[in-house]
């Protein structure tokens, strides 16, 4: 019998997912009727697998959603509230954004840029950033955001992929107090690229940079544009954006994505799981490079009117306390973030939040990765003071947004630690064996998406087949997602870690998440990786990684003996690793997750493979160095 969390908060609207349940298609056509349409669809899905064309014939433009429709009654509210990494700060309101927005969409214009071109967007976490991305969309360009800590040689790639017209950069970033000059990283990027035409500079830092032919100094080009500019009529499927992948399983996908669907699909997930009211601030930690930051950074809370806060930086920087600092200075009532900065605020105690007003909090958000059972009760017990329903958020950046997770905006339900809880309304997803069979409750298998929904990837830019083969060639018209799941008595989904990282021990199949928990549950753990490696007797054996709280000064040895009694315990001796590694960090990906590949290609002895999206190299020397040692101490044992 798991855990139960009964939290009276929420709306209680049943009819949403009755509606829902009767025919999934006319509920999205009703729900999509909540966006300003310029003219309607004719056809609601048009469903040519693996193709989906939702709202076909309808016209719609993200930016007008996001700013025009906010203008008569909401212009003076701010929409962000940015706070850089020195602590400056800067309001936008509706107007101010709207405004902006457009002399930018003009200056765009101005360079030649039109509706299909791509706009390739370098950027760090300023408001700039959300402006470049709303005026691509409003002439109809697709952009394409990379994420401001890539190296040239990543962007390079993503430029020549998307055979961007414009790439828009600034002079530099700033991250733990350093300045990152990104113009430089362009300029190294783009050399030889006779496609790309123009590089617009925003002059964040004010460093001096070297001018090229192709560089417009951004406050200059709009300095003159006229703050007018209208949107332009673009049909349901025209595409907004490209964006990779995290490049968590392998070399980063990139995703198509159009607008009308995945604007319908945003507008419906925000509202349902953050329950948004007029008076709220919302707060999402996400970098807008990454998937989580287009669609509830950028386009989700705006469509919805809301005041949100966008910060720049890391964070941990200056110190642990950059996060609760700025929840009690704006009063921030939703915040939404990742497991993996769950943990690292664990691992620094309960003192640091505990001595900030966190008072106006009442949703907690997470996505990104499976949420530990523990980690979930910190944040329920430490941030959320018990009151705060915590919104575990299963999707992709393929699905564009929200799949599984609590709808606070319509609907109560109990909520389990480590349980998204159930599917949103109007998509089927299920768990299945490797035949495509439904598995029984509470028996792991691969989740599923069985019908198309509405914030679905067009496809892999440029790449049909792939995208063919990717997502839909393991089952029949069935969107396989990679993840690896359960289903509980109640109908609750568990996601249990990556279907590619699955332990498959004495006939037993273990996701990572479950081992990972179990670890990271002992009081003097931070943080945890497992994966399986070939063993000839057992067919495969599981390594573990571990990094320890601040502060812990235990023999390794107990620590080692406390952990594996616990599995055992906890789930069974068969899960109990092989071996395990206290290391300092994990090898993750830029936007937070673990990456397992490169830890079992490492055990393995094997080539680690992409390593575009690797946050830090020296996590990687770390395992590996931590996995020698301890191999040579075995065999001299052994000897
Ligand atoms: P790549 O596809 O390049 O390997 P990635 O899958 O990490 O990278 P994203 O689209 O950023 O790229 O992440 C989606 C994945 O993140 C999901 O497939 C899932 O594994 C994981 N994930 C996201 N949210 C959750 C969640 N709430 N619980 C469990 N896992 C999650
Ligand atoms: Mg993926």
């Amino acid at each position: 019998m798991s855990e139960i969390f009964n939290i009276g908060l929420g709306n209680n609207r049943p009819e949403i997912r009755k509606q829902s349940e009767s025919d999934f298609v006319s509920f999205w056509d009703n729900q999509a009727k909540k966006l300003c349409w310029f003219s309607p669809w004719q056809k609601t899905l048009e469903w040519n697998p693996p193709f989906a064309k939702w709202f076909q014939g309808g016209s719609i433009n993200a930016s007008y959603n996001a700013l025009d429709i906010h203008q008569e009654t909401n212009s003076q509210k701010p929409a962000i509230i940015w706070e850089a990494e020195s602590g400056e700060s800067r309001i936008l309101t509706y107007r101010d954004l709207w405004m902006e927005v457009q002399k930018f969409a003009n200056a765009l214009k101005s360079l030649g840029i039109k509706k299909g071109d791509r706009v390739t967007i370098y950027l760090p976490m300023v408001p700039e950033l959300p402006i470049a991305m709303l005026a691509c969309a409003r002439i109809g360009a697709t952009h394409t955001v990379v994420f401001s800590g890539f190296s040239s040689a990543s962007l390079r790639e993503r430029i020549e992929d998307s055979r961007s017209k414009l790439v828009i950069t600034s002079d530099g970033g700033y991250r733990r107090g350093k300045i990152i000059k990104l113009k430089e990283i362009v300029d190294e990027a783009i050399q030889d690229f006779d496609f790309v035409k123009n590089v617009i500079v925003l002059e964040r830092t004010k460093e001096p940079f070297q001018l090229t032919s192709k560089d417009k100094i951004w406050s200059e080009l709009v300095q003159g544009a006229l703050a007018e500019c209208e949107s332009e009529r673009l049909d349901s499927l025209h595409p907004l954006y490209i964006l990779y992948t995290s490049g968590t399983t392998g070399k980063p996908k990139g995703v198509l994505h159009g607008t009308g669907g995945y604007l319908a699909h945003l507008h419906s997930t925000f509202g349902w799981a953050f329950d948004i009211k007029d008076s709220d601030v919302f707060f999402c930690t996400a970098d807008i490079g990454w998937v989580t930051g287009h669609s509830y950074v950028v386009y989700g809370p705006l469509l919805h009117g809301a005041t949100e806060i966008i910060f720049e930086g890391a964070p941990d920087y200056p110190d642990a306390s950059r996060m609760w600092e700025i929840i009690q200075k704006y009063k921030v009532t939703i915040f939404y973030t990742t497991p993996t900065a769950l943990r690292m605020f664990m691992k620094f105690g309960n003192d640091i939040p505990r001595s900030f007003d966190l008072s106006s909090l009442r949703l907690l958000g997470t996505v990104g990765e499976p949420i530990n059972p523990e980690v979930w009760r910190w944040y329920y017990t430490i941030i959320g003071k018990e009151k705060c329903p915590i919104i575990d958020t299963w999707w992709q950046t393929e699905t564009g947004g929200m799949m599984i997770s609590p709808l606070p905006g319509i609907e109560t339900i109990p909520l389990k630690p480590g349980s998204g809880t159930r599917p949103i309304p109007g998509v089927k997803i299920s768990v299945v064996d490797e035949e495509g069979r439904p598995v029984k409750p509470n028996t792991k298998g691969y989740l599923i998406i069985q019908n198309p929904w509405p914030g679905m990837l067009l496809t892999l830019w440029g790449d049909d087949e792939k995208y063919q083969k990717t997502y839909w060639s393991k089952y029949q018209n069935i969107y396989y997602s990679g993840d690896f799941a359960k289903i509980d008595e109640d109908g609750y989904f568990w996601l249990l870690g990556r279907a590619d990282d699955v332990l498959k021990v004495a006939g037993h199949r273990i996701g990572t998440a479950e081992i990972e928990s179990c670890i990271v549950s002992h009081q003097d753990i931070a943080e945890s990786a497992v994966c399986g490696i070939p063993d000839d007797i057992k067919g495969e054996v599981i390594i573990s990684f571990a990094v320890l709280k601040e502060n812990v000064k235990k023999d390794w040895l107990i620590l080692k003996h406390e952990i594996f009694e616990k599995i055992r315990k906890d789930i069974g001796p068969i899960a109990t690793p092989k071996q395990i590694y206290f290391v300092s960090k994990l090898p993750k990906t830029r936007s937070g997750k673990i990456m397992r590949r490169l830890l079992k290609s490492i055990a393995n002895n094997e080539k680690i493979g992409d390593t575009s999206t690797l946050e830090d190299g020296t996590a990687v020397s770390e395992v590996q160095s931590a996995f020698e040692e301890l191999q040579k101490s075995i065999n001299e044992k052994n000897s």
